[in-house]
């Protein structure tokens, strides 16, 4: 007998805001999930006795508004916690930038290296907003299928398109001119300080598989705006870190009447006359249902979980051309106390530690961590993006200790020499000798180490070859070609299986716009069923 109207593989955040919307709408709705948790890339965990930290996304993308309303995210016990500063940026010869959330304090304190920078940075800000803000639809919006258009398809890229054409001309044509643009070139045309160009361009290159030369990286720049309104990454925390944003999302989505099973491993996706007819797990329960919803890395689900026979050739080409290079490794380090970071930098204060702090100061040095990465190295000087959580949230170490976590890249997933395993501990020294060089006083303080290598992130957290976004988010693979050209729509050649995770549009981070945007579609589909 088929019990579930929908199984959903994986319990990453964007399966369980899927399973939420679908099990509202009535449809039986189970979740499964391989791990012993929920949460996928948003979890805490406990990496060392006493210290716990999100693993691996440190802040929300930030999630849909809607979510945060639908979900009750505050009633639920959710704490936002959104520093005054977001990022500050230290440089070895003593001179630091600090971008707060507030635009003219930041541009207050860009004045004492460049009077031009300080004039620049509120224009920098209210243009992003601006172009964000009329690119925000496009998150919530299915991609059309461009080879096919239908009539509503036509009539919603016609809004969007009014909503540029609102913008006026001159920043439709920075919209224009910045896609395909590298973001060295989009940093060096607003500010002329090297460490504020590095700043920007890091966001254009964060978790992919380029550098700041790289054409079409200031695309992430734009699509960071659509996202939050601003081109610098967010440092908002959940208290409790990101595993108890997973919690409660899982929670909703059981109170809505859905099944969460976890240790529930999908081994294969059965297909039965062209058809999904549910799932079997790792260890042989045969679950069936009418719908298939995977929230798991696409090239996997399609690559690895489907009989190749079950599908036409040259779409499973296509997704084994879909690029997944990782290059993002995670350092965690359990500290007796607060690093000293004053002896080479000035004006250090806790509040600047407490948002994210980023280590990469020219773009020549971002680029060479790249170059590094391309030829199969680990950088030897990478780029940090470093987060003391502990400073905002104590509950995560014990009283006066701290936690730090450290996004480093470039980490290639395929090394020239050698394996993960065996350069795991490298990888480390590398991290903590680079930062060492900021806060000399660092490898006194740590206590407990964990390193997290690219296979780790395959192995553990089911990423494809490491890549955090599940596909590399550049301008082949955005929008109507998220995953794939054609199959952009959340749906797949095999009627009744569809993909929700980050490799579908609008991409990575903890947004859940994925597992909205596809929960929406199944249940019009479901509705158009019903009807016929
Ligand atoms: C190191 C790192 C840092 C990041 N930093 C940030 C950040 O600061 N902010 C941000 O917004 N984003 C960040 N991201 C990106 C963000 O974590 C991802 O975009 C997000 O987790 C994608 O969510 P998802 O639900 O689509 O997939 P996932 O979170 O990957 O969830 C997929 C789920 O499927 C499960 N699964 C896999 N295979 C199976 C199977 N066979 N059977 C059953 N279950 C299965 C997995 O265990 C997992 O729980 C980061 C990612 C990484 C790796």
């Amino acid at each position: 007998m088929i019990k579930y109207d929908v199984i959903i593989i994986g319990a990453g955040h964007n399966g369980l805001v899927a399973a939420y919307y679908l099990a509202r709408t009535g449809l039986k709705t189970l979740v499964l999930e391989r791990r012993a948790i929920v949460g996928g890339g948003s979890v805490t965990e406990e990496f060392h006795p006493g210290f716990r930290c999100s693993t691996l996304a440190g802040s929300p993308g930030p999630l849909l508004p809607q979510i945060i309303k639908d979900f009750q995210l505050e009633r639920r016990g959710i704490e936002f916690i959104t520093p005054t500063a977001r990022v500050w940026a230290p440089n070895t010869n003593g001179k630091t930038i600090c971008i707060y959330e507030d635009t003219k304090r930041t541009a207050e304190e860009l004045r004492q290296t460049s009077s031009s920078d300080a004039e620049r940075y509120p224009e920098f800000i209210s243009t992003f907003a601006r172009i964000g803000g009329a690119l925000a639809p496009l998150l919530t919006m299915t991609p059309p299928d461009i080879e096919d258009l239908s009539a509503a398809e036509v009539w919603q890229l016609g809004r969007l398109g009014w909503a540029i054409r609102g913008l006026g001309k001159k920043d439709e044509y920075r919209l224009l001119r910045y896609g395909p643009m590298a973001v060295a070139d989009l940093a060096a045309e607003w500010f002329e300080t090297e460490g504020l160009r590095a700043l920007v361009a890091a966001r254009g290159i964060s978790g992919a598989f380029a550098g700041p030369w790289s054409a079409g990286t200031s695309a992430s720049i734009l699509l960071q705006a659509a996202n939050g309104g601003n081109p610098f990454a967010p440092s908002t925390l959940v208290k409790g870190g990101m595993g108890a944003l997973a919690n409660a999302l899982a929670k909703a989505a059981t109170e809505a009447g859905a099944e969460i099973r976890t240790d529930a491993e999908v081994m294969n996706v059965q297909v039965k006359g062209g058809r999904a007819a549910g799932v079997v797990l790792t260890h042989g329960e045969e679950v069936p249902a009418w719908t298939t919803l995977s929230s798991h890395d696409p090239g996997i689900t399609i690559l690895e979980l489907i009989e190749p026979g079950e599908l036409e050739p040259s779409y499973r080409n296509h997704m084994q051309n879909y690029r997944a290079h990782g290059t993002v490794a995670k350092v965690q380090l359990a500290l007796s106390a607060l690093p000293e970071f004053s002896r080479l930098t000035e004006n250090c204060t806790k509040e600047k530690l407490s948002g994210r702090i980023h280590i990469g100061p020219e773009i020549d040095y971002l680029e060479r961590a790249f170059d590094a990465a391309k030829y199969g190295d680990i950088s030897p000087q990478p780029y940090l993006d470093i987060r003391i959580p502990s400073l905002n949230d104590p509950t995560l170490a014990p009283d006066g200790a701290h936690v730090m976590s450290i996004h480093a890249q470039f980490a290639p997933y395929h090394l020239k020499d050698g394996d993960w395993n065996s350069r795991r501990e490298e990888l480390g020294d590398i991290v903590v000798k680079t930062l060492s060089d900021y806060a000399p006083s660092l490898r006194e303080l740590i206590v407990g180490r964990q390193v997290i290598t690219p296979l780790d992130l395959e192995q553990t957290y089911g990423l494809r070859q490491g890549h955090i976004h599940h596909g590399e988010q550049s301008l082949d693979q955005f929008f109507a070609f998220r995953p794939l050209i054609g199959w952009a729509q959340y749906r797949t050649p095999i009627k009744g299986l569809y993909l929700c995770s980050a490799g579908t549009h609008p991409g990575g981070g903890i947004t859940g716009a994925p597992g909205t945007n596809a929960a929406r579609e199944i249940i019009g589909d479901v509705k158009k069923g019903k009807r016929e």
